[in-house]
């Protein structure tokens, strides 16, 4: 008896938790620094502008747009091979210049993706319980 193969599922820590929790709320959420009035992301133990471990997990609008991209047509784990191919993005939040997710952008051809395409949030719920946030091309 065959099953298809999961793909890796996160492992939520005392540092990613909130990013995970607020997906299965439905929310993309980054770190704040208030001092340095920064997002900040990857999730991070201490600001790495001013060294505090005063972070705040904030929701945020899940609007950004395709800072880049690429075409996935190998599947790295057995879990992918049905997704192919895929396309894994970063994307710019649209809260703060530099402020980077990647991601994979779901609901596109590759062949319509462009530089600066204006990308919404979605969610994907992997597994009971583990919700994972993706983007999409923005419907206008
Ligand atoms: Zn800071």
């Amino acid at each position: 008896m065959s099953q298809t193969p999961l793909k890796p599922l996160p492992l939520p820590d005392d540092i990613t938790s909130g990013y995970w929790e607020a997906a299965r709320a439905g929310q993309l959420a980054v770190q704040y620094c208030p001092g340095c009035a920064r997002h900040v992301h990857l999730p991070v133990d201490t600001c790495p502008c001013c060294d505090t471990t005063d972070l705040q997990w904030r929701t945020v609008s899940g609007r950004g747009t395709l800072y880049s991209y690429t075409v996935v047509h190998d599947a790295p784990a057995p879990g992918f091979a049905d997704s192919l191919p895929y396309i894994v993005g970063v994307v710019e939040l649209a809260e703060q210049a530099g402020l980077l997710v990647t991601t994979n952008v779901v609901d596109a051809d590759p062949g319509d993706l462009r530089i600066g395409l204006d990308l919404e949030v979605t969610f994907d719920e992997l597994a009971p319980g583990t919700v994972v946030p993706q983007f999409r091309p923005r419907k206008a």
